[in-house]
């Protein structure tokens, strides 16, 4: 049984989703900097019968509004019914996250006070004091630990009984400067008559009257009446330029006050520790060198360990698909029927898993524990003098290595870019990192024609990333200056502390929410592609299959950019998923049976034997990183930015880029060779 519905909140990074998932039992991504969730998740609590709807809310600063996940916190708190709130503060940052718990406090009289991440406190020598900390602000508090599960049995305990409504609180209400007072007496009554809610729509917010307010609580009251109406009400009120800000310093003021008195330290071990490590990996002279030589590394050991599992899984797969193969002729099936499943889908899947698992299994891993220790954000630091230059966001970077795990991810976290405009420009430039998908084919194709070396092959590797990341920025600063025009809005990241990645966690979100769940959908991809491609690959027109017609009429134009026919039909028929472009393009060459394919020196001979020289190579490559984003991104984009023109700039921005570098080294090379 129901008994209530309890919000969830706090800023980014304070552990929400942790003890979310602690307390559902619920598995929400959590990840070591803020940004990383942008919509709120519900879950139950359960205690013997009774059970409570926890709503995750996206991590927020301040109820001001100021970006989509801000918005989406602020109209919970403000419109939702809901019997009460906890709001997490992170202990090591008590001070900075208590304002943003008082502001929450001032909205929902029923809320806890939790403060997360004693354990992290006392490794640093600070001490809270709870039971201060709830007779200072009149909450009811509580501290744990929610990584090893320390206090959240308690923290349930509470929850029960706030939604109960057992749970008394005494909160103290901000001493706010005298013409405040005056805007809440005006106001207030105006709401109070029409909706009874004392109390719920804090003076800040009222003050600020801005970023859809008025907008939001119309669409959910329905407009009031000329007299009532909110816009009138405030309108008829002058409100002092400076308010949010006396505002805000009052709310700061106060939180200092309780934590003068909650708060002790008895030495600052991690932090200088922190610094330390921020010196050289955010610092002016080491902070990209050790980027670039940390992604090498990662590429090093996944182009390196990758070559052998390849080579195993593809002799397995050959090996059962020999099996299947008479064991569908012993049933007496069609031979039509059997190609269709050996030479389609069986090929087409056995590739996909071979080539794509080992990389992702190595590679995901890495990125999940750069990710946990706290260094992404460090990236996003580095990258961001880049970023103002190319007149976008440094909080682009991080979108980029989410897109690097998945281009519709990295459109989905643009969100977290308050600009719109600079919003855009991550969007239509996220397809410009390799995701898994185009990953593994590139590190296929360095490995088939340019070096059996890993340390090479890694170099190759990084060169090329890194040379994406300079084409996100040299084209962010074409946008800037042309469609997009405008100049970079500043904004705050936070360093998150460095924390020991949790191995069991980091394993299990590479492993099931990366790497199981993205070759899961290559594989339902494959499937219908195989048999697309094998239909294509063997019913003819005139002697010519329909793939060969294909590639035959895009040949000439492919020609001009160091491709041929048969590499463009790869990308176009692997619209679906960037994974089937290469087994479409080995399809191709070898006439629509791909029994050969087993091995990549073996592929390699077969794309040699079709006049597929390095330069040939070169320009796959670099087609594979600039050309159009996979149909799920594309999707994506849609739904992110609701406009067709801003889809189509999203195809046709990477796709010239390709067209344009492909073209340049095709000319090169003819001029060379
Ligand atoms: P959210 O952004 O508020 O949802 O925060 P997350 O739940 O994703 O947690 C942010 C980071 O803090 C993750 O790396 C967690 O593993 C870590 N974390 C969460 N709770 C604790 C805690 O009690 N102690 C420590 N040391 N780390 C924690």
């Amino acid at each position: 049984m129901i008994i209530g519905k309890i919000a969830l909140t706090g800023s980014p990074n304070v552990g929400k989703s942790t003890v979310f998932n602690a307390l559902t039992g619920m598995k929400q991504h959590t990840g070591n900097w803020s940004g990383k969730t942008v919509g709120s998740a519900e879950g139950t609590v359960k205690n013997g019968k009774k059970e409570i709807k926890l709503i995750d809310l996206p991590g927020t600063y301040s109820l001001s509004a100021d970006s989509a996940e801000e918005e989406v916190t602020r109209n919970f708190l403000c419109f939702e019914k809901f019997e009460g709130a906890v709001v997490l503060c992170d202990a090591c940052s008590l001070e900075r996250n208590l304002i943003f718990a008082l502001q929450v406090a001032q909205l929902v009289p029923k809320t806890v006070l939790c403060v997360n991440m004693l354990d992290d406190a006392r490794k640093k020598g600070i001490e809270i004091d709870i039971s201060a900390l709830s007779r200072e602000t009149g909450l009811p508090a509580i501290g744990i630990s929610a990584a090893n599960g320390e206090g959240i049995g308690e923290l349930k305990k509470m929850m029960f009984e706030l939604a109960e409504g057992k749970l008394s609180a005494d909160f103290k209400p901000l001493r706010y400067p005298k013409s405040i007072d005056d805007l809440v007496s005006a106001v207030r009554p105006v709401l109070e008559k029409e909706f009874g809610t004392s109390g719920v729509f804090p003076v800040f917010e009222i003050s600020k009257n801005e970023h859809g307010f008025v907008a939001e609580f119309e669409k959910r009251f329905g407009k009031l009446s000329e007299n009532q109406n909110l816009s009138t009400v405030l309108s008829g009120i002058t409100v002092p330029s400076d308010f949010p800000d006396k505002i805000s310093a009052c709310i700061a003021l106060r939180a200092e006050e309780i934590c003068l008195s909650a708060v002790s330290f008895s030495s600052n071990k991690s932090c200088s520790r922190d610094e330390k490590i921020d010196s050289v990996l955010t610092g002016k002279l080491f902070g990209i060198p050790v980027m670039l030589a940390l992604f090498g590394f990662i590429f090093w050991l996944t182009v390196s360990g990758a070559n052998y599992p390849s080579q195993l899984l593809s002799e397995a797969f050959s090996w059962v698909g020999i099996r299947l193969e008479s064991f569908l002729s012993g049933f007496g099936f069609p031979p039509m029927l059997k190609s269709l499943f050996i030479d389609g889908i069986w090929n087409v899947l056995s590739w996909v898993v071979a080539v794509m698992l080992p990389p992702m299994a190595i590679f995901f891993p890495l990125f999940t524990i750069l990710e946990d220790i706290g260094y992404l954000p460090r990236v996003a630091f580095n990258l961001d003098r880049g970023f103002g230059f190319a007149g976008a966001c440094g909080k682009q970077a991080l979108t980029m290595c989410m897109g690097i795990g998945c281009g519709a991810v990295g459109v989905t976290g643009a969100r977290i870019i308050d600009s719109p405009r600079e919003r855009l420009i991550a969007i239509i430039t996220n397809s410009f990192m390799p995701c898994n998908g185009r990953l593994p084919a590139i590190i296929a194709l360095i490995t088939m024609f340019f070096t059996g070396s890993s340390v090479l092959g890694a170099l190759i590797l990084t060169l090329a990333v890194a040379f994406s990341v300079l084409m996100t920025l040299l084209v962010s600063k074409i946008l800037s200056k042309t469609v997009l025009k405008g100049v970079p809005a500043s904004f705050t990241l936070e360093l998150p502390p460095y924390r020991l990645p949790k191995f069991g966690k980091v394993i299990i979100r590479s492993v099931f929410d990366r790497t199981l769940k993205i070759l899961g959908r290559a594989v339902l991809v494959a499937v219908p592609a195989g048999i697309i491609i094998w239909l294509c690959s063997n019913f003819s027109f005139g002697g010519n299959t329909i793939f060969e017609i294909f590639a035959a009429v895009l040949n000439p134009f492919a020609k001009l950019f160091g491709l041929d026919g048969n590499i463009l039909c790869g990308f176009i028929f692997s619209l679906p998923a960037n994974e089937i472009a290469l087994p479409i393009m080995a399809m191709g060459y070898s006439g629509g049976t791909l029994t050969e394919l087993g091995s990549l020196s073996e592929t390699a001979r077969l794309f040699s034997e079709n006049g597929f020289t390095p330069v040939t190579a070169l320009c796959t490559i670099v087609f594979f990183l600039f050309h159009w984003p996979c149909a799920t991104t594309i999707i994506t984009v849609f739904k992110e930015t609701k406009s067709a023109k801003w889809v189509f700039a999203s195809v046709l921005v990477p796709l010239l880029t390709g067209f344009s570098i492909c073209f340049i080294i095709n000319i090169v090379s003819k001029l060379f060779c």
